[in-house]
């Protein structure tokens, strides 16, 4: 089967931990900064790191038109943490200059979790990914407070009695999924797999 060529933000945050996780899942995979780059990739993936840092590089690099059109075209997409933030059509508790892409109609709120819980592990049921559960890392995580019609949730919170139970953490809309967690940090390839699946799809 072909390996598709797969970019990878490369503004700010994990963008090598992404690239590693791509190429083991049967992508070739190159970090975009600049639009030839963007124009060259059959799907990109956002990363973690600081959503309001990377709104502000988007603006600096003149990407934030290429990869809205590029988005609007159909696109395929893969937000992670910061990345899922851009992603969104709402942003709660951000910068009032922030941007957001619009590929998912969904308001996400950041750093939800609270500042006692900064960061946690928990294993999720994930839609589309069998076998085992997910063994998701939160690292001042977002969540998602509203998905529009078309938004199909994928995993939430479990149940532990917690404030957090059963908030939403990954979505899909089309070809554009998006997760409030860090699947490029735990070795397990299954998040990626998909979305490369996804892309070849397209
Ligand atoms: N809290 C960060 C933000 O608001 C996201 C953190 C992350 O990507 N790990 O952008």
């Amino acid at each position: 089967m072909t390996r598709p060529l797969i970019g990878v933000l490369a503004l700010q945050g994990d963008v090598r931990e992404h690239l590693h996780a791509l190429q083991d899942s049967g992508a070739d995979a190159i970090g975009v900064r600049r639009p030839e780059e963007l124009g060259k990739v059959d799907g990109l993936v956002l990363p973690g790191g600081e959503s309001t840092t990377m709104s502000r590089l988007l603006k600096i690099f003149d990407l934030v038109e290429p990869l809205r059109t590029r988005l609007a075209e159909g696109m395929p997409a893969y937000g992670s943490c910061a990345g899922m933030i851009l992603l969104a059509s709402e942003i709660l508790d951000t910068r009032p200059d922030a941007q957001h892409l619009d590929a998912i109609d969904m308001t996400v709120r950041r750093n939800a979790f609270g500042r006692q819980v900064d960061s946690f592990e928990a294993d999720l049921d994930f839609a589309g990914v069998a076998g085992d559960p997910v063994r998701a890392v939160f690292i001042r995580a977002p969540w998602v407070e509203r998905v529009g019609d078309g938004v199909e949730v994928l995993a939430r919170v479990p149940e532990s009695g917690g404030a957090a139970d059963g908030r939403i953490v990954a979505v899909r809309q089309g070809a554009v999924v998006a997760t409030s967690f860090h699947p490029e940090v735990t070795g397990d390839r299954r998040v990626h797999e998909l979305f490369v699946d996804l892309v070849r799809e397209r």
